[in-house]
């Protein structure tokens, strides 16, 4: 929750004169930017940004609104953990203040609650709900409000969420408090400060405190309410909070009032008096010198009275009933000390509607008992023995009302160990759930740290499979290819011959050999020779077209597959490369050195297979060698 504080607001309203922390954070939000510092974005990131909202300090809006406009900027809703966290200090952040930005708020809120993104997470949904009973109750909804949190409450122990269970609690204690209803408000408020404190949210646990304090001071018990408000003072100003430590050195003066000590008591308003004059707060300082008037008037100190009344007068608003009706009464008791009873009897009228609108009957009936003094005084007999009776009829009410509180409180406090121990189980829980969370995220890492090992091995596996292939391919390509020429070998001619010879009615074969090698062999060696044979290759090679074949198929012995060609043109082609070899130039490898080849040619006719086709041209170049060598003959 955020701003949550903000709420407290509503103790303005409440009936007593005095200056709660909260109304700083009003003055800040509606007059903007109380603070000149100015937030660099930059320096933050997004989960410190979270946790300074989330931690309830108070921010000046217009850094407020900066930090909410980055974390906007940077979060989308893939990342569903971040953004649900958004919209849940989007919604805490409203001005609820505002009936505008309340509206707002409130549609906001609203559309979440529909939001498929929100929905999933029970979590959410209750944290949002919250903030909606929060606008309620700050449109005067309070019932609404009450239900809200209620039912947020009973969410919050479901899903045994200690922090959840604080904030609602908290929210409804503080609202049970407004109401009168100490028993509820206590109970709610020891569990919220219970929470807060073994969950280490200082700044929480010192609102919900306040509260509790001001719970205290409403039913009559201001020596506790002292005891608490000292405490928070002291800790604000130690956290350099100094706005706050003033608004709790008001409330301490005022339990001070309530105990009759006057006179510390005017110390301690003197002191805030001085701390919002040193701001140049003038609204603030008129607050405190509304009360201020009040225990001057009860140390007789009356012309210093008029002086801080004749201050607030002109800022303090009838619209802030909780000042202006004290600020009236106070101004009729003068006027009645004064002598001039008839004086005092308008400002008593203003002082007793602004009580009445605000059900202020602590108020109310300090306004009684004056006015049958004055009444008295002016001889209106009736009108005074009237007030009298009403006042005594309030100051009875009032009686019962803190006897029951008593009791109350009594039974509160006896029940503190009981919550004590619940909250502590519910604490534990908690720790469980975030180790157990833990390991399902270690063992997401786990998993996907197992998925990034069995990728490597699957590359691995794969690289190799790969490699693998690519060497059976090699050793194929081996297994099919001639060495010394790189020509097909016999085993791959035949088989591709085989092929050509069931795919093209029209095949021809050029079966050619080297004349007289052994000779070669023998003249230049065996070296030469293989030179010699590559060079036949390439020369045949070169000669042929692409969808031709030339293979060796024996020592010196090759056969080449002519697709979609007839006899003369093969019987064409082999003359060719009979002359072509005949006239080639081998002195490169030995200037002596030249070759001539035979050839037989055959033409696929009534052949039944390639190996009957092949044997024809075989015996063409029997043919070819019988008649002279360096020809080719066809069969
Ligand atoms: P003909 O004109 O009747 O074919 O005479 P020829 O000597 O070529 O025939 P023959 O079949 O008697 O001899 C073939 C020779 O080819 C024998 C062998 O030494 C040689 N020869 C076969 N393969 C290779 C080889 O890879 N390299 C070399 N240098 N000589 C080879
Ligand atoms: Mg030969
Ligand atoms: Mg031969």
């Amino acid at each position: 929750m955020i701003h949550r504080q903000l709420f407290k607001v509503i103790q303005l309203k409440q009936p007593l004169v005095r200056l709660t922390l909260i109304w700083r954070t009003l003055t800040c939000l509606a007059i903007l930017s109380c603070s000149p510092y100015t937030w660099a974005e930059t320096v933050d990131s997004i989960e410190e940004t979270f946790v300074l909202l989330e931690s309830g300090k108070v921010i000046a809006p217009k850094e407020l609104q900066q930090r909410l406009t980055y974390l906007k900027a940077n979060i989308t809703a893939d990342d569903i953990v971040k953004y649900r966290r958004l919209q849940r200090a989007l919604c805490w952040s409203a001005d609820a203040f505002d009936p505008d930005k309340r509206a707002e708020g409130l549609k906001f809120v609203q559309q979440q609650l529909t939001s498929a993104l929100i929905t999933p997470s029970a979590e959410t949904m209750a944290d949002l709900k919250l903030c909606r009973g929060w606008f309620y109750q700050f449109s005067g909804q309070v019932e609404l409000a009450l239900e809200e949190y209620n039912q947020v409450v009973a969410t919050a122990y479901q899903l045994e969420s200690p922090r959840l269970i604080a904030d609602a609690r908290g929210l409804r204690g503080a609202m049970h408090s407004f109401q009168g209803n100490y028993a509820s408000a206590l109970e709610d408020l020891f569990t919220a400060q219970q929470l807060y404190e073994s969950l280490n949210l200082t700044i929480w646990s010192q609102y919900n405190l306040a509260e509790i304090a001001t719970s205290y001071r409403r039913f009559g018990d201001p020596q506790t309410a002292y005891k608490y408000y000292e405490k928070l003072a002291l800790l604000f100003t130690q956290s350099g909070d100094l706005e706050l430590a003033a608004g709790m050195t008001t409330e301490v003066a005022i339990a001070l009032d309530e105990l009759g000590e006057n006179e510390a008591a005017l110390d301690k308003y003197l002191q805030s008096y001085h701390y919002w004059q040193q701001q140049g707060d003038e609204l603030a300082m008129s607050f405190v010198a509304v009360n201020l008037a009040g225990t001057l008037i009860k140390l007789d100190q009356i012309d210093e009275a008029i002086t801080y009344l004749d201050f607030a007068k002109n800022h303090v608003e009838p619209t802030e009933e909780a000042f202006y009706s004290f600020m009236m009464l106070f101004r009729a008791q003068i006027s009645f000390l004064d002598k001039k009873p008839q004086a005092a009897l308008p400002f008593l009228q203003q002082a007793k509607s602004a009580f009445k609108r605000v059900k202020n009957d602590r108020g109310l009936s300090q306004l009684y008992i004056l006015e049958s003094q004055i009444h008295a005084n002016l001889a209106n007999w009736k009108q005074a023995y009237y007030s009298l009776e009403q006042y005594i009829e309030l100051h009875n009410q009032l009686d019962i009302k803190q006897q029951s509180h008593r009791t109350t409180e009594m039974r509160t406090r006896f029940n503190t160990k009981q919550i004590e121990i619940e909250n502590t189980q519910l604490i534990e829980k908690q720790e469980v759930k975030e180790r157990e969370l833990q390991i399902l995220q270690q063992n997401r890492y786990l998993q996907f740290t197992v998925i990034f090992l069995a990728m490597i091995v699957i590359i691995n596996i794969s690289f190799f499979a790969y490699k693998q292939a690519q060497k059976s391919k090699l050793l194929e390509i081996l297994a099919l290819t001639d060495h010394l020429t790189q020509l097909p070998n016999r085993r791959h001619a035949y088989t591709l011959g085989e092929r050509y010879f069931s795919e093209s009615a029209s095949l021809s074969l050029i079966l050619f050999d080297a004349d007289h090698f052994k000779k070669i062999n023998d003249r230049f060696g065996h070296d030469v020779g293989d030179q010699a044979l590559t060079s036949l290759a390439n020369i045949a090679n070169a000669m042929m077209r692409q969808s031709d074949l030339v293979g060796r198929v024996g020592g010196e012995e090759f056969l080449v597959l002519l697709p979609n060609t007839n006899l003369q043109q093969a019987k064409e082609i082999a003359e060719r490369l009979v002359k072509a070899i005949a006239k080639s130039d081998l002195s490169e490898i030995n200037t002596e050195l030249s070759i001539t080849i035979s050839a037989g040619v055959a033409s696929r006719e009534q052949d039944k297979s390639f190996s009957e086709l092949f044997q024809r041209a075989d015996n063409a170049l029997y043919l070819a060698k019988s008649s002279g060598r360096n020809c080719a003959k066809s069969a």
